[in-house]
């Protein structure tokens, strides 16, 4: 703490903790001791994610706002949670904060964060601060909860099961490819309201805490994943851990309209968009067929999109798309790199 007076940081801490802490029934004690205390959850497991962004590798800041990098690093961590089945519950957030960053802008990332997770109401109860001699860190820790022995884990498919995704894939993609400078001439015949939807998808994700605990309580899904790195590269993770293949249907993909507008316009295949595009923090997860008429039923009283996309098949099959023209080829690897 050599380069900055400890003053300064106290004062940062006590405006954080009234500005996002809070204390209750399960909270003893939050920001402000050497350490949280909060009771156990009655009966269930608990839930730990954690998640480190380094500026210049994980954002940067002459393009993305700080409310911005606070809430996706929040949606990225809720949504590790959601794909566990569990419910969200704490935050902890450690800072290296270069002396560029002053405090409004940390407070604008702290709201970026918070505000991602005040739908779930998870409370900040602690964290760490320091100086960075150039460069933002930021790392944010998330526990939640599960019923015990409920939790999703990416080991549990089987032959059989029916693979499933929430929401529309690739959307993200296609709105980083928006905001990089150049598209917007390359597409003249996107309308602004698709652009808008795209480029929202990109800056304001969403996670599913919500239809991982529907999945997990009910126990409908043998296995899950979200997918940060992009369908191809989660499913890969998937198969090996429950050692299975997997037989995706091209052809039952969801895309977005504008989605679909956005492949047309830049004439891109949308397939490969939604099979590669990354950050999307859609649930990939699968079910036993047994169970799939009680999952439609709870989806859609929640007012779920749910798609089935395709079949567990045995690890020999290992991973294959079936094209829209029948052709059955393997799916490579692909993982979304950052930037
Ligand atoms: P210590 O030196 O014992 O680690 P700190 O001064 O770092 O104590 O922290 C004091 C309190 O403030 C603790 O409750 C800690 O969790 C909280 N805290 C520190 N930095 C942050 C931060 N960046 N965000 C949220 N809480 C923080
Ligand atoms: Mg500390």
């Amino acid at each position: 703490m050599a380069r900055q007076p400890r003053l300064h940081e106290f004062r940062l801490i006590e405006q954080l903790r009234r500005a996002f802490g809070r204390t209750g029934a399960a909270v003893a004690r939050g920001i402000g001791d050497d350490a949280a205390v909060i009771a156990p959850p009655k009966g269930r497991q608990m839930v730990l994610t954690t998640d480190l962004l380094i500026e210049g590798v994980h954002f940067d800041l002459r393009t993305a706002s700080f409310e911005e990098i606070g809430y996706k690093a929040a949606i990225a961590n809720l949504s590790d949670i959601a794909a566990m089945g569990a419910r969200p519950e704490y935050a902890l957030v450690a800072i290296a904060l270069p002396a560029s960053c002053t405090t409004p802008r940390i407070l604008r990332l702290y709201k970026g964060i918070m505000g991602a997770c005040r739908p779930y109401r998870v409370a900040l109860i602690g964290g760490d601060t320091s100086v960075s001699p150039n460069k933002l860190f930021l790392s944010l820790t998330v526990t939640g909860s599960v019923p015990a022995g409920c939790a999703l884990m990416r080991s549990g498919a089987q032959a059989g099961d029916l693979l499933y995704v929430t929401g529309t894939l690739g959307d993200s993609l296609a709105g980083l490819a928006l905001l990089s400078h150049g598209r917007r001439r390359a597409t003249p015949s996107l309308t602004s309201s698709e652009r808008k939807f795209l480029v929202g998808r990109h800056r304001r994700p969403i996670a599913h805490p919500g239809l991982g605990q529907l999945l997990s309580e009910h126990r409908l899904a043998s296995a899950a994943i979200d997918i940060s790195d992009g369908l191809s590269g989660d499913l890969h993770h998937l198969c090996e851990q429950s050692r299975i293949g997997v037989e995706i249907d091209a052809a039952a993909l969801p895309l977005s309209p504008a989605l679909q507008a956005y492949a047309r316009a830049s004439r891109t295949d949308p397939v490969a968009l939604a099979l590669q595009g990354g950050e999307d923090y859609e649930l990939l997860f699968t079910v036993p067929p047994a169970k799939r008429r009680t999952l439609h039923r709870l989806a859609r009283r929640a007012g779920r999109r749910l798609t089935c996309i395709g079949m567990i098949r045995p690890e020999a099959f290992g991973v294959r798309v079936r094209e829209t023209t029948g052709r059955l080829r393997r799916l490579p690897v692909t993982s979304y790199v950052h930037f």
